[in-house]
């Protein structure tokens, strides 16, 4: 029986550590979230993120220009946070409106503030393997592999996805922890062959139950980054049936979310897989606010 594993369960744990931590600093760690505009699935996220942040009792600020802002506005607005000694970290949240030049905005946010792990700064730490934030969602993929005891060193990991926010720092991650890492794409030639050599497969595309049992060996680890919202109900259905728990979710909320992996095959096959929701998707928020603790104590070492 293929083992499910729990990331609310990993996510309390690391909330819970996070609270000594916060108690011993001197002063509250401060997290600043921009929010441009108003697309709903962005207010859901930053909701989130200040929400778990008063559960810490940390403080957070929320900035929420309008979506007509210019991007020297916006610079302004990260410089000044930039410049605010009670900020220690600051997220700008994606995606940012089509008109504004993002690189410059993320490029502008203090490397020690980046909380994301997305500055060139920090890309190059963690190329480097040095100490700094690391972008969160892979870091909280390397969290739900140790404290589930699933050891990496000499294994063939195979990341799907090579975005910056996800598939790369993924790939760097497994490989500082020692895997053997293949990286494949939407140009890869034999997709199915190279996922069919992984122990750990991490699906990380944006593609509804795209993998499916011809890219899992049997016993491999599956790690299913991806998260899909559903509205179409014969879409639902092509992937999952007509009789399915999925289907009659969908009937009941009118959409569904769902992986990169198909969930049927990965709980048959694998030896451990995440679920979505409730598998990679708790721990994003989680190594969020670690990087923002820790950013908070090096600020105030
Ligand atoms: P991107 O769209 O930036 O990257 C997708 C990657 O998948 C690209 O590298 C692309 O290849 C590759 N890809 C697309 N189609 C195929 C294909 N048919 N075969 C092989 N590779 C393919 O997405 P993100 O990395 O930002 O996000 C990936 C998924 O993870 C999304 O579902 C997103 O919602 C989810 N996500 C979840 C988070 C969480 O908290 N759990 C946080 C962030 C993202 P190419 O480079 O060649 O185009």
């Amino acid at each position: 029986m293929a083992q499910i594993l729990d990331g609310k369960r990993v996510r309390d744990e690391i909330l819970e550590e996070l609270k000594p931590r916060i108690a011993q600093l001197t002063r509250k760690p401060g997290l600043a979230v921009v929010l441009v505009g108003n697309d709903p699935a962005s207010e859901v996220y930053v909701g989130s993120k200040t929400k778990t942040c008063a559960e810490l009792g940390m403080v957070s600020e929320k900035l929420t220009p309008p979506a007509t802002i210019s991007t020297e506005e916006l610079l302004q607005i990260v410089a000044d946070l930039n410049a605010k000694p009670e900020i220690d970290g600051i997220l700008v949240q994606m995606p940012l409106p089509r008109h504004i030049d993002t690189q410059r905005v993320l490029d502008a946010i203090a490397p020690e503030k980046d909380v994301d792990g997305f500055h060139p700064t920090n890309v190059g730490n963690l190329s480097i393997g040095r100490p700094g934030p690391k972008p969160c969602t892979p870091s909280g993929v390397m969290e739900l592999l140790k404290r589930h005891q699933i050891s990496v060193a000499g294994k063939h990991a195979v990341v799907v996805g090579r975005s910056d926010i996800v598939g790369k720092p993924m790939a760097m991650l497994l490989l500082h922890a020692h895997a053997t890492v293949t990286i494949c794409h939407s140009r890869t030639a034999d997709l199915a062959a190279e996922c069919r050599r992984a122990d750990i497969l991490v699906g990380a595309i944006g593609r509804p139950a795209m993998l499916t049992r011809q890219h899992m060996k049997p016993g491999a680890v599956l790690i299913d980054v991806g998260i899909n919202r559903l509205d179409n109900r014969d879409e639902v259905v092509k992937i999952f049936g007509e009789t399915s728990e999925k289907t009659s979710a969908f009937d009941k909320r009118g959409s569904v979310l769902v992986g990169d992996m198909h969930p049927y095959d990965a709980a048959e096959l694998s030896s451990s897989w995440t679920p979505v929701p409730g598998g990679v998707g708790p721990l994003t928020i989680a190594m969020l606010m670690v990087n923002t603790v820790e950013a908070a104590e090096r600020r105030q070492a």
